[in-house]
């Protein structure tokens, strides 16, 4: 992307312009099924294009859009920064965050609907095997019993009914708020917001404690306090900007199947007894437009895997200077695979980082630590590097039983192995032995110096 950057893009409509505008936003025919056509089309274009669906099903009037943060590109676009200074930025963002603002009439509340039915939305079903209708782009936002302070993050979220919602509470902090309303008997109050902008949902995926509202590294990545509004059926506060508002609350001893869902590592999550949500209220723009997130494609990966490389970055370099860069590799699912790019400085260094790396976060199961001068965003030049840097007798770092991600179905109930590779040159070798062939020139001449102008032919230019 060779535009200049405008600053951060801060609305989710302001995005769609965007894409729009550049090319990247397909406008498909009216009428697109919910059932698996649209999650088709957005697979088909899956980081080359986001999907724009009016009428889906030919009988709803809200329209269905995917796939708003398809490439990496995209998500340093939305930031307003290079793809160099994504992690810097993020980082940033969670070390200052930024209150909101509250304010007291809100587009998203324009038609308030009581009592809530989600069978006027267009909620798509996007996997095979998938129970249902999932809505997989909310922003579930719920407050700490104890101190009032909000949480933001995406969960599934099967629909069960007109106004109940099936979902997947995995132990993280939405559940520690539940677990202390259910321990006093009391429902969780929740609000799911749908169409938030593009910079709000990559904030709801922070790495950061419990009580650091997620909303507010939305505001300090917008660089202006968000606008929120307060919800018309409960204390939960929501982006005022969004489309779309689903309240209501997470019931106590309430449990109903929820599953199987087709998952970020290509898999389905498991069918089984999960937490159940009862809906307030459903509020919304008058001409909403409705996200959807399909299971298991890019936008899945990244939103997971740039927040979580921006802190495990930060967390790393406290204890490895020498670290220059992570990333979490897309064929591993943006989560279980970690490249480490280090200017190591002691010999055995590189094992202590894999050592961190397994310490920073319970999802990594495979580190790969290489030399600078290798670039870590492109899988075949790590994997050069472990061509021809690793002896695996020598380099390789294996923990047995740990713990690992429950989604990867190669665990055993995610308890698995965990495995280093040290994939960087030893300090004291030879200077020509590790030297990177090149051809001097091949990335700086100018092709329209050394090409003939008008393409003469082979056999023409023999004969000059
Ligand atoms: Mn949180």
């Amino acid at each position: 992307m060779s535009e200049t950057h405008s600053g951060p893009i801060t609305d989710f409509r302001g995005w769609l312009d965007r894409l729009a505008a550049t090319d990247r936003l397909a406008i498909a025919r009216p009428g697109l099924a919910l059932l698996h056509e649209i999650a088709a089309l957005s697979k088909r274009l899956d980081g080359s294009k986001a999907s724009f669906c009016p009428a889906p099903n030919g009988t709803h009037t809200i329209p269905v859009v995917s796939g708003l943060l398809g490439a990496r590109s995209w998500i340093a676009e939305a930031l307003g920064v290079s793809e160099a200074a994504v992690l810097a930025r993020f980082a940033e963002a969670c070390a200052n965050p930024l209150p909101w603002r509250e304010i007291s009439a809100a587009p998203v509340q324009e038609i308030v609907q009581r009592p809530a039915d989600l069978a006027t939305l267009p909620i798509p079903t996007h996997n095979e095997h998938d129970s249902g209708a999932y809505i997989t782009a909310g922003l579930l936002i719920c407050r700490n019993p104890r101190t009032g302070v909000q949480n933001v993050a995406i969960h599934r979220c099967q629909v069960n009914g007109p106004d109940e919602i099936g979902i997947l509470l995995l132990p993280r902090h939405t559940l520690a708020f539940f677990d202390a309303a259910e321990a006093a008997g009391t429902p969780l109050e929740m609000a799911i917001v749908i169409g938030a902008d593009p910079l709000s949902l990559l904030a709801s995926q922070a790495i950061v404690p419990i009580d650091h509202d997620e909303l507010e590294i939305a505001g300090a990545l917008h660089g202006a306090p968000l606008e929120v509004v307060k919800c018309v059926t409960n204390a939960v506060r929501v982006p005022a900007h969004a489309e779309i508002v689903l309240e209501g609350a997470i019931l106590p001893r309430e449990r109903a199947p929820e599953g199987p869902f087709g998952e970020f590592p290509q898999y389905y999550g498991e069918r089984a007894e999960r937490h159940v949500i009862k809906l307030s209220a459903i509020t919304r723009r008058s001409d909403a437009i409705f996200h959807t997130i399909v299971g298991g494609g890019l936008e899945h990966l990244l939103l997971g895997a740039i927040p979580r490389e921006a802190s495990l970055l930060a967390l790393l370099r406290q204890m490895f200077p020498g670290i220059l860069d992570v990333h979490l590799s897309m064929g591993g699912v943006g989560r279980y695979v970690l490249y480490v790019k280090l200017k190591k400085r002691q010999n055995g260094e590189a094992r202590n980082v894999i050592a961190g790396a397994f310490a920073a976060h319970y999802d990594i199961k495979h580190v790969i630590v290489v030399d600078e001068d290798v670039d870590i965003h492109n899988p075949r030049d790590v994997e050069w590097a472990v061509a021809t840097r690793v002896q695996a007798d020598r380099d390789l770092v294996i923990i047995a039983d740990a713990q690992g991600s429950k989604l990867d179905p190669s665990t055993d109930a995610g308890v698995g192995a965990k495995l280093g590779i040290d994939a960087t040159i030893p300090l004291d070798a030879p200077a020509m032995k590790y030297i990177r062939i090149r051809v001097p020139g091949e990335d700086s001449i100018d092709l329209a110096k050394l090409l003939a102008p008008d393409c003469p032919g082979w056999r023409q230019a023999m004969c000059k």
